[in-house]
């Protein structure tokens, strides 16, 4: 990669159990990319009571949208951070039109752009039963799956061995319906968005993760190119 090249800048785009985190991990570690996604930015909110946390919660439980204002600053103190420099895959941002018109100012003001917006094309029915069955490991955020994940040794997280293991408390199959809804709504229309600026990628995200690792693989590396 050219020294004076600007940082990558690349979007997941799909609704809640698509696979966006389990294959922003696996492109980190491929491509030395740093993974930023809003919902483990706004859980740290949550957990540490901020008043943007304070705020957050109510609406996250319920399955909406927390508000522009909130997400983007948190989202763009994280993108000041150095770790950033190489650049980023945005898992679950942008997530409304206001969020995108917002992130291209911001990358315009530091010369960047959005290179690629990969969009995981999924069902919906399916969705609620991976977000239901999932859970991370505590210590390393490693993401696994009742059924379709499972470390090699049970109770054993494959990365760190860690033994402590969490759940989402709106992982459950109400609030899961509400945040497909949402993505209909709000988030989906994006995917017309960045069609037209040229940059949309689709990757059939049914498949299994290994079938969709090598299909994200391949999306990225022909942007890298
Ligand atoms: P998202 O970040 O888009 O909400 P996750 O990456 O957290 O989705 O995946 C949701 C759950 O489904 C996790 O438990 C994960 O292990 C599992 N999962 C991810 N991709 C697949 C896949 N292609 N097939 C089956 N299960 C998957
Ligand atoms: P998933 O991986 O299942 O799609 P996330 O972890 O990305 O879920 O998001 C969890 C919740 O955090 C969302 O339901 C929403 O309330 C909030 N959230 C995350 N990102 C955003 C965003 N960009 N804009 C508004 N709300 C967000
Ligand atoms: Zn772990």
């Amino acid at each position: 990669m050219a020294e004076n090249r600007a940082p990558l800048v690349l979007i997941l785009l799909g609704p809640p159990g698509a696979g966006k985190g389990t294959q922003a991990r696996m492109l980190e570690e491929a491509f030395g990319l740093v993974q930023l996604s809003t919902g483990d930015l706004l859980r740290a909110a949550v957990a540490a009571g901020t008043d943007a946390g304070k705020q957050a919660q109510t609406v996250m439980q319920a399955g909406g949208l927390v508000s522009d204002d909130i997400v983007l600053a948190i989202l763009k103190d994280r993108m000041a951070d150095p770790d950033t420099s190489r650049g980023v895959i945005l898992d679950g941002f942008p997530r409304t039109a206001g969020q995108a018109e917002a992130l291209d100012v911001v990358l315009d003001s530091t010369g960047q752009r959005v290179n690629s917006v990969i969009s995981m094309e999924v069902e919906d029915a399916p969705m609620i039963a991976r977000v239901a069955g999932r859970y991370t490991c505590a210590a390393c955020g490693e993401g696994y799956h009742d059924e379709f994940k499972q470390p090699a040794k049970a109770g054993v997280c494959d990365k760190c061995n860690g033994t402590d293991f969490k759940r989402r408390a709106d992982d459950n199959a109400e609030t899961a319906g509400a945040r497909l809804t949402a993505y209909h709504a709000q988030t989906a229309p994006l995917i017309t968005y960045y069609k037209g600026r040229g940059v949309l990628e689709t990757v059939d995200a049914m498949a299994d993760i290994a079938s969709v690792a090598d299909a994200m693989q391949t999306a990225v590396k022909r942007v890298m190119a």
